[in-house]
This record gives structure tokens, C-alpha cells and sequence, in this order.
């Protein structure tokens, strides 16, 4: 081999934010408060404090590899957590307050953290959990030492902490192979695990989103509202991806229901958003009620589950909002595709398009897909055969955090990571997401798609929600089981819901019941809990069985 003659400088987290400060120092960060009021500073300000912050943390005897949690909402200072501790060769380890009590119990022990910094409200959790708790474990509430609320614990304030402070640092020599961040994914069975991402993996990941950053509206002079939250897969690499590009980062703290949603983003002018389909069926309600959208807003990206069509109808055709598709996971960094469209795909007749856009999008630079069968062997990427994603990436998990149980098993013969994903890929590279391995419906022999499924149930005006998941059958084995909400009023039958479905899908395909309920259970990231559903109807009789 011969050697490039190039400079071996490590990509870092920390140099996101220099660069940031400035260049594009007047960038803002927006953050709608825990205290009820908006905070608004740029990544210049960012930086002087995100400087005091590591400066504390080293104060606090914090140094290479310690590992750091954080039990926090979308504001300014989880934002600034993401640095200074990465920046000083610490690692963040955000942690999902939705979890159970006992799976944060488990991640804080199985994570060894040496220090949790927590919003004041997720204090009476933590007061709670605090005999369970290592000993050893330091906590600070994110506020000012005037705004602690009484404790019996014994904790430090955020704002004393960084006084005094220098607010200029000089960031440690970091290898770009170390680790700095750590996030747990919610483990639909068994313990949490943990997915521990590098310096290089999130500056390739961070790069690969700008790559297409002006369609995902990640470009500058724009304002980009996440929230998709900073306790999850670094929401979806945004709060690095904002600050390399410039754009205004927009962060809604508690504000996350649909009218909450609508007033922030209306008042701040948010032009984009991205989120799960729960979060949107929220937002989208009350657009419909005030009959117009956001001020600003032009771009959301839907990820985390399928966005359903009606969904990306209603965004495009009622509001011109534009819809950009995405897919990945916590072991991706989180983004492996999305649906970035050029003048090929813009052109193409209404319903070709919007069926397209169904589709889960394109790979992103630094991410490979295959495609294989239940044996292994490679599947055409012809948009008809169908089987198990496999990907593979510089930013892509190569083991879980110190969980060798759970590691083996999630890589293929290759080296692949198996998602659990089951796809199409046509030959323009667009990903069909058919189902997860686990939530298809496998009906003599065949596979019907509980997605496809739900997408179509989804159309009916009166449907506000639903969900399809396998029940026993004795001759199919499974056959589907639609389980709806309805809009409020509606009286809708389980009759009229399968004559509507008859001109939608498949004859075999059609539901053998269909369930209404009050509400569906979702999991700690928002989405549909099929597992729980799975569970509570394991016993169904459907009719005629
Ligand atoms: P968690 O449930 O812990 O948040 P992840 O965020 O890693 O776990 O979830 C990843 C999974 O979510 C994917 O493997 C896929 O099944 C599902 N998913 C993500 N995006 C989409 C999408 N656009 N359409 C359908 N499924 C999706």
C-alpha cells in the first residue's frame, strides 16, 4: 500500500461547535423553557458556556471515558451537555425518562455514570429511585441555584456549577475512535442495550445528513425544530447537524402536544420539524382547526415509524408542507435513508409520487443496504423481492456496550448489523419498508404487510389511530387483527370498516376483525407498542374460529 500523504487530524464532536461559533456565530439556539419563558442565544453564546461547562465537569473530577447521564427535555442545556462532556473525552449518555423505572434503573447501573444531570422536573423520579441508585452517583439539576426546588437529595445547580468559570477552553487531544455518546435502546424484549457511538461515527454520521442537508432543511438561514427528543439517538444527529450548517436549532422543551407544538413553532416561525407519526397526528389536528399551518413552516421529516399516506397527503396537498421520509435506528446513529426527491421523482403523476413517497427514502452516503432471505442469500434489488435489510457503515454499531449476549446474533456471516427490518429496494435505491420481522403477519405461507395494512385503515376519515398485529389462526396460523381508534362521534362498524378496506388491499389480505379501543399503547419512544398489544389480545377469538 502506499500511503496518502494527507494530514491524520480526528474528526471530533467538539470541532462541530468551533466551527459553529464562527462561522456561523449569530446562528441561534431557541429553547422554550422548563421555567415557562423562551431562551434564545447563539452558537457563539453556546459556546462560552459550553467552555465553563467542561471546565466544570473536569472541577467535578470528570475526565476520559467517564460516563455522564442525562434525564432532560429539548433546551439549551442538554445542547450544551452534548459538548462539554464529549468535548473533554467524556461520554453523554442520555437516558429516555419514558422508560420503565426499573429499565433506568438498569442503564444508569449497567452504564457505570458517574454523574446525572436532571430538569428539575424529572427530580421526584429520581428522588424516587434514589436508594436504587449507585451510591457513588453525583447529581445536578439543570437551573439556576434561585430555582432548585426543595430535596432530600443532595444536588448541585447548573448555573453554580459554570460561575466562575472560564468561558474559553482548549479541548483535549481526542482520538476520533473514542467513544462519545452512549444511548440504550428501549429493548422491546429483555434489558435495555446500549449503542456507544464515537467522535468519527457521528461527525461521518453528522456529514452524511448534510449531504442532503437542503432537502432535510438543514441549510442556513432556515429554522429547524426537533422533536424528535435529545434523550433519543442524539435526536436523529440534529444537534450536530444544525450547528455545522447554521441552522437556527429550535428546541421545544415541554411543548410537544399539538396546540403546544403549534403555538411554539407559529410563534418562532420554525420552517422545519421532524418527528415520529404520533407527535404529527397531534400537530395535524390542530392545524386543521385553526385551518392553516405554522407561520413558516414548509418541511417535516417523518421518521421512527411508517408515515402513513393519508399523512403525507394531508402535509402536502391541505397545507404544502412538504414531506420528507426517513429510516433508521439507535445502532445507525440513528438515519440510514431518506426520501430526498429531485426533479425525476417532483415529476411524476400525483399518485405515482405520493407513493413514492411511502417509500422509506434512499441510503445515505456511509450507509450500505442488502437485502437477504431467510438464508442469507442476497435478494435483487429489483422493488419486487423482499426480505430482511442487513447495512453496514462507519457509523453503524460493530457490538452492543459491554453486552455480549445481545451482540451475538445481531450481525450476519458478513458483518452486516440485521436490522429486523423486512424491505423492498427498487432499482432507483428507494426502501419499501414491508414490516418488522417480528410485526408481519405470516398467513399460510405468505406475509401480509401490517403497515400496509394500517396505512390503507388510516385513509377512512373516522380512523384517528390504529394499529394491526398477527392473532392465532388454526388453519393460517396468523391472520391480521385491526385494532382502531376513532375520531371522536364516530360510530363506525367493524362491517363498514372491512368494506372499506375491500377495494384497498388484497382480498386474503383483509382483516378477520376489527377492535375498537379508546386509546393504543405507544412505547417509550412514541411509537405504536404492538408487543403490548400483542400481548393483551394474544387470547382472540376471531369470529368463526
Ligand atoms: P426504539 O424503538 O428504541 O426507538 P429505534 O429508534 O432504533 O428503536 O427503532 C428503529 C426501528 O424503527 C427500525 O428498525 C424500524 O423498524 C422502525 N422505523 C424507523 N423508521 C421507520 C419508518 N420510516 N418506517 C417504518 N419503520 C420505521
Amino acid at each position: 500500500m502506499l500511503p496518502g500523504n494527507m494530514m491524520d487530524r480526528p474528526l471530533t464532536v467538539p470541532s462541530i461547535l468551533d466551527f459553529a461559533a464562527e462561522i456561523h456565530g449569530d446562528a441561534r439556539v431557541i429553547s422554550a423553557r422548563v421555567e415557562g419563558d423562551v431562551h434564545r442565544y447563539s452558537y457563539k453564546d453556546a459556546h462560552k458556556r459550553v467552555s465553563r461547562l467542561a471546565h466544570a465537569l473536569r472541577a467535578l473530577g470528570i475526565g476520559d471515558g467517564d460516563r455522564v447521564a442525562t434525564l432532560a427535555w429539548n433546551g439549551y442545556r442538554h445542547f450544551e451537555l452534548y459538548y462539554a462532556i464529549s468535548g473533554i473525552g467524556a461520554v453523554c449518555h442520555t437516558i429516555n425518562p419514558r422508560l420503565f423505572e426499573d429499565q433506568i434503573l438498569y442503564i444508569v447501573h449497567h452504564a457505570e455514570d458517574r454523574v446525572l444531570f436532571l430538569e428539575t422536573s424529572f427530580l421526584p423520579l429520581v428522588e424516587k429511585l434514589a436508594d436504587r441508585l449507585p451510591p457513588d452517583l453525583r447529581f445536578v439539576v439543570m437551573c439556576a441555584a434561585g430555582d432548585l426546588p426543595e430535596t432530600g437529595l443532595n444536588v448541585l445547580a447548573y448555573e453554580d456549577l459554570l460561575a466562575g468559570q472560564p468561558d474559553t477552553i482548549i479541548w483535549p487531544d481526542l482520538d476520533e475512535r473514542q467513544a462519545s455518546g452512549l444511548c440504550y435502546t428501549s429493548g422491546t424484549t429483555g434489558n435495555p442495550k446500549g449503542v456507544l457511538y464515537s467522535h468519527r461515527s457521528t461527525l461521518i454520521h453528522t456529514m452524511g445528513l448534510l449531504a442532503v442537508g437542503q432537502s432535510i432543511g438543514l441549510s442556513p438561514e432556515r429554522s429547524l425544530l426537533p422533536v424528535v427528543p435529545l434523550f433519543h439517538v442524539n435526536a436523529w444527529g440534529l444537534p450536530f447537524a444544525a450547528p455545522l450548517v447554521g441552522t437556527d436549532f429550535v428546541l421545544p422543551g415541554t411543548r410537544l402536544d399539538g396546540p403546544g407544538l403549534f403555538a411554539f413553532m407559529d410563534q418562532e416561525k420554525v420552517n422545519t420539524s421532524w418527528g415520529v407519526p404520533t407527535v404529527w397526528f397531534g400537530l395535524l389536528a390542530e392545524m386543521r382547526k385553526h385551518g392553516r399551518k405554522p407561520n413558516g413552516f414548509d418541511c417535516v421529516l417523518i421518521g421512527g415509524s411508517a408515515a402513513p399516506k393519508p399523512m403525507i397527503e394531508e402535509f402536502e396537498r391541505d397545507f404544502g408542507v412538504t414531506v420528507v421520509h426517513g429510516w433508521g435506528m439507535s445502532e445507525m446513529s440513528p438515519v440510514g435513508s431518506v426520501g430526498v426527491f429531485y426533479a425525476r421523482q417532483r415529476a411524476l403523476p400525483e399518485e405515482e409520487r405520493m407513493h413514492l413517497k411511502t417509500a422509506q427514502g434512499r441510503r445515505m452516503f456511509g450507509v450500505e443496504f442488502k437485502i437477504a432471505d431467510g438464508e442469507g442469500t442476497r435478494l435483487p434489488h429489483d422493488g419486487v423481492a423482499f426480505g430482511e435489510l442487513h447495512v453496514r457503515g462507519p457509523a453503524i454499531m460493530s457490538a452492543y456496550f459491554n453486552d455480549e449476549a445481545a451482540t451475538d446474533g445481531a450481525f450476519d456471516d458478513e458483518g452486516w448489523l440485521k436490522t429486523g427490518d423486512v424491505a423492498r429496494i427498487d432499482p432507483n435505491g428507494f426502501l419499501f419498508l414491508v414490516d418488522r420481522t417480528k410485526d408481519v403477519i405470516k398467513s399460510g405461507g405468505e406475509w401480509i404487510s401490517s403497515i400496509d395494512l394500517e396505512s390503507a385503515a388510516l385513509a377512512h376519515p373516522d380512523v384517528a389511530e390504529c394499529a394491526v398485529i398477527a392473532v392465532p389462526h388454526p388453519k393460517w396460523v396468523e391472520r391480521p387483527l385491526l385494532i382502531t381508534v376513532l375520531e371522536d362521534g364516530s360510530r363506525l362498524t367493524a362491517g363498514e370498516m372491512q368494506d372499506f378496506l375491500g377495494g384497498k388491499v388484497a382480498k386474503w389480505w383483509l382483516p378477520d376483525d376489527v377492535v375498537f379501543v379508546d386509546e393504543l399503547p405507544h412505547t417509550a419512544t412514541g411509537k405504536l407498542s404492538k408487543m403490548t398489544l400483542r400481548e393483551k389480545f394474544r387470547d382472540y377469538r376471531l369470529p368463526g374460529v
